[in-house]
């Protein structure tokens, strides 16, 4: 799909959510609303937990402290943020930056898997365990950080990369090093899972030839 067409439709994405307000927990008004941003055609789509004070305020995903941990090391492992395309699990501000309830990610389920059905990236690197668990349900995120993992996602085969919450990171040196040390292996997963994808479009040419 071109650029042009992908834009255009997370537009609509973002209207049908603003028009659906009424029936979303935590926003009460269209604009409460905070969506994904970057690049529609990303390989990789990086998914956060929710937005908190400053998100909700510039109405943009990762621009608080957290946020701008997460931006600069994009940038430093060759990935500004402007080229992948970052998003949440749920669009809207929970009271207090709490964690958000099981309902409210259900609630925003719809709109998150639009977003991904759309990019169709070749790799999603989930921040924290909430979006992790999206893909992972019966993992620790402190056992499988930083490791790349196969699954079956509505019936496709994806690559996730299970990553530390930046906001966990600006909490320990510790957890920054393990941040930063997943992050720098990034770029030679992204061509790792290229070359698989290629070797199955080659095996289905090849089956495609034979049959
Ligand atoms: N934390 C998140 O999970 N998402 C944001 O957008 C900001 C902070």
């Amino acid at each position: 799909m071109f650029e042009k067409n992908r834009s255009a439709s997370l537009s609509q994405i973002i209207f049908d959510l603003e028009k659906s307000v009424d029936q979303l927990p935590i926003a009460e008004k269209p604009t409460d609303i905070v969506f994904g941003e970057g690049s529609p055609d990303s390989e990789i789509v990086l998914i956060g937990e929710a937005p908190g004070y400053n998100e909700h305020v510039q109405r943009r995903p990762f621009v608080g402290r957290s946020g701008q941990l997460l931006r600069k090391t994009l940038t430093q492992v060759g990935f500004p943020p402007e080229q992948v395309y970052i998003t949440n699990i749920v669009k809207a501000r929970p009271p207090d930056n709490r964690d958000p309830f099981p309902e409210e990610i259900l609630a925003y389920k719809p709109y998150l898997d639009q977003e991904i059905t759309l990019i169709n990236p070749k790799l999603i690197i989930t921040l924290g365990r909430f979006s992790m668990a999206k893909f992972l349900p019966d993992v620790k995120i402190s056992q499988v950080h930083g490791r790349l993992h196969k699954v079956r996602w509505n019936g496709q085969i994806m690559y996730v990369l299970p990553m530390y919450h930046p906001a966990a990171a600006l909490r320990s040196t510790q957890m920054l090093t393990a941040f930063t040390q997943d992050f720098e292996k990034v770029a030679k997963i992204l061509i790792w899972v290229k070359e698989q994808s290629e070797l199955i479009v080659d095996l289905e040419t090849i089956s495609a030839i034979l049959l």
